[in-house]
């Protein structure tokens, strides 16, 4: 059964690029049929596959005005996983999609078509709440939320859960929060522990075991296109996400083992 799942958190610089191109770099390599579809009109997932934003032929903003099917603004990424490409025609759409019936739904109809193809789609949102992040939650299973262990990080959290609360309650019954993951940590700062151990009060289980530290290479990595399983796969960084896809098919494991 195909997972799909939004990382979202209307905070900026959270790690969710990194998070979405790595995870669905680390999944791929385990042979799991990935699609990344990059919702932000920045692009950065787009480019961090090796993807030029400027020259794809279709993107998101096509599939999700119905101008084309999510197959033909499909493009493979180096790594060898799908991807739905993302650009500044995002904000067009957006405002198209304003005087749209139906509004929320349009990415959900748009990957209707693939979702059978997939292990896991995953959607990277802009670092707001807008119609291109309530698309992506409507469209998913679950929502996971990248977090800075630092003093508003968890301040911010709260308009983000409302938000998953709205869509629950009104467009996606199913949406649940996948997880929290705690990114570019480091320990030897007091706060980051002090943080750690609110969100684990708070979220339990919820929270990720697996931890992103802070690594330079998965800064550096973007600049050549690369996930960082192709540019350093003995890296902290690279070691981290595959401990992140590692907890994701455990977790998966789990749930199919309920469903029985
Ligand atoms: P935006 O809100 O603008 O979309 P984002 O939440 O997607 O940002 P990223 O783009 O993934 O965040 O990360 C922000 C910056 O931090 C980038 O320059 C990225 O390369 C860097 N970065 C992300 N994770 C790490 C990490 N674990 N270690 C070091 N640098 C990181
Ligand atoms: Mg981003």
């Amino acid at each position: 059964m195909t997972r799909i799942i939004a990382i979202a958190n209307q905070k900026g610089g959270v790690g969710k690029t990194t998070t979405c191109v790595n995870l669905a770099a680390s999944l791929a390599a385990t042979q799991r049929r990935v699609l990344l579809v990059d919702m932000d009109p920045q692009g950065n997932a787009t480019m961090g596959c090796g993807i030029n934003k400027m020259e794809v032929e279709n993107s998101a903003c096509e599939a999700l005005l119905g101008e084309a099917t999510a197959i033909e603004a499909t493009v493979t990424a180096k790594a060898g996983f799908s991807v739905i490409p993302g650009n500044e025609d995002l904000t067009l759409a957006e405002v198209n999609l304003l005087q749209e019936i139906g509004r929320e739904m349009k990415l959900k109809k748009a990957l209707a078509s693939v979702s059978d193809l997939y292990d896991f789609i995953l959607i990277d949102c802009p670092p707001s709440i807008n119609m291109l992040t309530v698309n992506a939650l409507t469209a998913a299973d679950g929502v996971l939320i990248p977090m800075q262990c630092e003093y508003y990080a968890l301040e911010g959290l709260s308009s983000l859960l409302r938000t998953i609360e709205q869509v629950r309650d009104s467009v996606n019954s199913k949406l649940e929060i996948y997880g929290i993951l705690r990114t570019m940590f480091d320990p030897r700062i007091n706060l980051s522990n002090e943080v750690s151990m609110q969100l684990i009060e708070h979220f339990d289980r919820k929270v990720f075991r697996t931890v992103v530290p802070r690594n330079v290479r998965l800064a550096e990595a973007p600049s050549f296109g690369l996930p960082i399983l192709l540019h350093d796969r003995s890296s902290r960084g690279a070691i981290a996400y595959l401990a992140l896809a590692g907890e994701v098919l455990r977790r998966e494991d789990e749930r199919m083992a309920k469903a029985v």
